[in-house]
């Protein structure tokens, strides 16, 4: 905050001008919050103090404040169902919530079901009145800066204490919290920042679109003050129109979003030509990035680097640099794959029978990985200990990812399915993400999902759902010929449906479970080709 004072976060407003903040500002306005959390508000070392924000310098501030001053910075997911933000606020025990105003409609009926929710600090824009009458101390947060000094007796802390905190979404059973220490988040800042990783400098800009909630914004805001990367902050403008707008005016040189993101601005660009050629690198992740979707950026003039992780891993696991010294032709299966592990992430791939298998390109297991930046254990509550439940971590220490893939001798991961989202037909697997993205390079197809669902002879079958283009002509036949070109025959899906949109997670990946349920409910129109 001092080397890089100067360095910028940049937050959108939807007004002519975005609102611009130093990072020495930043650093101030830091210091002066984790003043007025200990003196005004009480706040002590290790407590976990809650933000319900979008990406935006105030949420940026708050990053440094909280864990600085030896406090726990908790990020609430806010597109999570009520009932789940409700389960993780009463099992961490917030006391503290810093929110956005334009989110308190969102917050307000949550708080009676909060009970160890005491104090609520709102910034910016938004109607304060859903707060009346609510057993909360409600403070302004440009008040609390202001009265708060702008020096700070920072505690020296441990390096292995908790730093932050942020739940997985709980697909299955209720969300499991995830602590990183400060160590594993300043050696995860230093592997994202190396050139084989993001790689940006002070002379760089990135936009974050990846939530702030959604593991640390996969690290951004704590590389960026290490090295003073300019910050590009959409703060609630996260459509595709906006999203367009603030890259060709602001021209930041990277960004990191999921292939959803991605998908949207690719169909707004196409209808509403804007320069996107500023970002030299984009960090897709989160979810497979479909081939075609990389290919469509190459064309506008954007490179897309590939990249794997999960809320444990903090989330970098991998990113798909391919080796030096190869044609664009060559470094294409390189670049397609989820890519190579950075020094400090171990990886090894596990079969069925719990045997080790050869990293040869073809034999596939689950995925399982340790390192100083990967979980060893979930959070237990405010009140209990930590736990490691089998099924997600080994005795020694491994992450049971779920991810099921292989790995090239040359060490470049290829996942083909969660493991719970593989289709078992007829005792062989066939990947859901094969079919996905040989059906979304059909140029009339915008996003496609396929499932497993039971079948009476093969136990399995993949069930395609499809979004078309507007204006597509193509029918279920022609799709499952244009499939044939490159899918094993065995492997094409009988089954059939044109939906509006792929369900969505609260972090922007295909909801697979809803899809699932909507066709045991019978909700789907399915069509069976023979
Ligand atoms: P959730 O489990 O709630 O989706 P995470 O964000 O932690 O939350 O998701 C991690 C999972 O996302 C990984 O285990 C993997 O299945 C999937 N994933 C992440 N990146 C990729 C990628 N590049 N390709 C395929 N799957 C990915």
């Amino acid at each position: 905050m001092t080397i890089h004072g100067k360095s910028q976060v940049t937050t959108w407003t939807g007004e002519a001008e975005p609102h611009r903040r130093s990072f020495a500002e930043i650093g101030n306005r830091a210091t002066r919050l984790a003043g007025a959390l200990r003196e005004q508000l009480g706040v002590q070392q290790s407590e976990a103090v809650a933000t319900l924000m979008w990406n935006n310098a105030e949420h940026v501030e708050a990053y440094f404040a909280i864990p600085s001053m030896g406090a726990v910075l908790h990020t609430l997911n806010l597109r999570l169902p009520p009932e789940q933000l409700v389960f993780i606020v009463n099992h961490a025990a917030d006391r503290v919530v810093l929110v956005n105003g334009t989110l308190l409609p969102l917050l307000a009926p949550l708080l009676p079901h909060l009970p160890t929710v005491e104090h609520v600090v709102v910034s910016g824009i938004g109607d304060r009145s859903a707060l009346d009458g609510l057993n909360v101390q409600v403070h302004e947060y440009e008040e609390l800066l202001a009265g708060s000094s702008d020096s700070f007796d920072w505690p020296e802390l441990d390096e292995r204490q908790a730093a932050a905190m942020c739940y997985t979404s709980g697909t299955t059973g209720d969300p499991k919290g995830v602590v990183f220490s400060h160590r594993s988040v300043y050696l995860h800042s230093m592997q994202v920042n190396m050139a084989e990783s993001m790689g940006l400098t002070d002379r760089d800009t990135t936009l974050v679109v990846v939530p702030q909630f959604h593991v640390n914004a996969w690290g951004l805001p704590h590389a960026t003050f290490m090295t003073g990367i300019n910050m590009l902050m959409p703060d609630r403008f996260l459509q595709p129109a906006p999203l367009a707008e603030m890259i060709e005016r602001e021209k930041p040189t990277h960004a990191a979003a999921v292939p959803t993101i991605w998908q949207g601005l690719l169909a707004e660009v196409t209808a509403n030509p804007r320069d996107l050629t500023s970002m030299k690198q984009v960090t897709i992740g989160g979810s497979a990035c479909p081939p075609a979707l990389m290919e469509a950026y190459d064309k506008l003039g954007v490179r897309v680097c590939h990249a794997w992780g999960m809320t444990e891993t903090s989330p970098l696991g991998t990113m798909a640099h391919p080796p030096a010294g190869l044609s664009a032709e060559e470094e294409w299966p390189y670049r397609i794959t989820q890519g190579r592990f950075p020094a400090g992430v171990e990886a090894r791939l596990v079969g069925p029978n719990g045997d080790l298998l050869p990293w040869d390109g073809e034999s596939a297991g689950e995925l399982e990985v340790r390192g100083n930046w990967i979980a060893s254990s979930y959070y237990g509550g405010a009140a209990g200990e930590p736990f490691r439940p089998e099924d997600k971590f080994s005795a020694d220490g491994w992450l049971k990812t779920g991810d099921v893939g292989v790995i090239s001798a040359d060490g470049f991961l290829t996942l083909t399915d969660r493991a719970k989202d593989v289709i078992k037909s007829g005792g062989e697997w066939i990947s859901s993400v094969d079919l996905e993205n040989a059906l979304m390079a059909h140029p009339e197809v915008a996003e496609a999902a396929v499932v497993a669902v039971p079948d009476d002879k093969w136990g399995e079958r993949p069930l395609a759902t499809v979004v078309l283009k507007e204006g597509a002509t193509v029918n279920y036949t022609g799709l499952r010929d244009f499939l044939a070109r490159t899918v094993a025959k065995w492997q094409l899906p009988e089954r059939w449906t044109f939906i509006e949109a792929v369900p969505k997670t609260s972090v922007g990946k295909f909801d697979k479970k809803v899809i699932r349920k909507q066709y045991a409910d019978g909700a789907l129109d399915v069509t069976k080709l023979d």
